[in-house]
């Protein structure tokens, strides 16, 4: 990693007058997707230079909670030209994310600019390229710029009524990181995604005295893997067939695999897997969950409506007053600041291409990270870091 925690100085900073091929390739994030992007371009000799905000690569894995493992298998999760070691184990810590990103990086020699947060990118003023405006009023000329700043870039707290004044501890998912400070107490978790769920786990595990977890839409629950036939490997195989299959077996699946948590306040989604998977809900990997609500540990309550009085109100009607409220309510993309007066964001803020596509209006700006797809993300973003490559090198050809 050449430049890694060192800022661009007046010195090695790339002018932004410079010409043609000299200019890099900058890569905004570094993240596996921005890294991944930037190891592949390396392989096509083409120049890149990753500009990271935080002081670190993988800055958004060195955040997530101690717990956390991938739910994707390790073979699949590698990036590429550098597999991940045996000793992680099948299901790889979050540690050795980490580790494994800090070693990428080093592995392919890579360019990464730490302390630098992209603010706005604009045409450049030849119209050859891209500018690049980031703190300390730099200003960066690069020819074609990646965007890896992540899909769960800014944490979301839905505007629920009265919780400014909600005496009681509510955080984001995003500050959680170990059950400790919660032993003994009463906690709410709202959100049933893979991060709601496991959290609620955790916290079960680590001896709070009582868990419920708030939940507006059941959820696809899924084994992570039957029989060593990871749940990773069916997603592979399903995401070409047409969605009406995909929920009819993820049905046929779910009824053999998981058990029927209705009486425990846990029913079968009405939506088939699949067609949720399309509105952006992938199924949660049941790391603990099943049998936790059915041993009554983790108790299903309604959707969060709004804070009152010191409580919680649910969409029953009912009211809780737990000591904590942690809500695993998603992210933002946030790309609005950095982009959107460029006119390739659709209403929901996502970009309206990605990988090796540009949009017209927007030559030389590629997207990487911004979907959230079944097969796993970081499969998907080892596969876009080399079709990305390959559209950068042929356009410079
Ligand atoms: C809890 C959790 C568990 C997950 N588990 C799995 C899993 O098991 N398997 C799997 O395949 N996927 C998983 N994912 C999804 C995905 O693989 C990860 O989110 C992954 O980190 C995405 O990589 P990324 O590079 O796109 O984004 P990030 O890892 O978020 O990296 C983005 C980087 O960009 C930097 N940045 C942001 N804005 C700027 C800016 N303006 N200027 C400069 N730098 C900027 C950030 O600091 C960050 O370092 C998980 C996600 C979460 C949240």
């Amino acid at each position: 990693m050449a430049d890694s925690h060192s800022p661009l100085t007046s010195t090695d900073r790339p002018h932004p007058d410079r010409r043609g091929p000299a200019r890099p390739v900058y890569v905004i994030g570094a993240g596996p997707g921005g890294l991944s992007v930037a190891a592949a371009l390396r392989g096509r000799g083409v120049r890149a230079v990753v500009l990271e905000r935080s002081d670190h690569v993988g800055a958004s894995w060195r955040g997530h909670y101690d717990r956390l493992h991938l739910h994707t298998t390790r073979r699949l999760s590698a990036l590429p030209g550098l597999a991940m070691p045996r000793s992680f184990g099948r299901w790889v810590a979050r540690d050795n994310v980490v580790r494994y990103l800090e070693k990428y990086a080093e592995h392919h020699d890579l360019d990464v600019v730490t302390g630098v947060e992209v603010t706005r990118l604009e045409r450049a003023p030849d119209g050859a390229g891209w500018l690049l405006r980031a703190t300390g009023g730099r200003a960066l000329a690069g020819r074609a710029v990646v965007v890896a700043t992540g899909y769960n870039h800014t944490p979301h707290l839905p505007d629920w009524p009265g919780a400014d004044s909600y005496p009681g501890e509510l955080i984001h998912a995003s500050s959680y990181r170990a059950p400790g400070p919660y032993a003994g107490k009463d906690v709410l978790v709202v959100g049933v995604g893979n991060t709601g769920a496991e959290i609620a786990v955790d916290l079960v595990e680590g001896g709070a005295a009582r868990v419920r977890l708030a939940v507006r839409t059941a959820p696809h629950i899924v084994r992570r893997s039957t029989a060593g036939w990871p749940a990773q490997r069916s997603a592979i195989l399903c995401r070409r067939l047409p969605v009406p299959v995909v929920d009819r077996l993820g049905r046929v699946l779910a009824r053999v695999s998981v058990p029927d948590l209705s009486a425990h306040g846990l029913p079968r989604p009405a939506t088939g897997l699949y067609s949720r998977v399309r509105e952006g809900a992938i199924p949660v990997q049941d790391v603990g969950l099943i049998d936790a609500v059915r041993a009554g540990r983790v108790e299903p309550v309604a959707a969060v409506e709004a804070f009152e009085d010191g409580k919680v109100v649910l969409a029953d009607g009912s009211r809780v007053g737990p000591d904590a409220v942690i809500a695993a309510t998603g992210y933002r993309r946030a790309l609005e600041p950095l982009l959107g007066h460029l006119g390739v964001l659709d209403a929901r803020g996502r970009p309206r291409v990605h990988g090796a596509r540009t949009a017209p209006e927007a030559p030389g700006l590629y997207f990487t990270g911004f979907t959230n797809p079944i097969s796993g993300t970081l499969r998907e973003l080892r596969l876009d870091a080399g079709r990305i490559a390959r559209a950068v090198a042929r356009s410079k050809a």
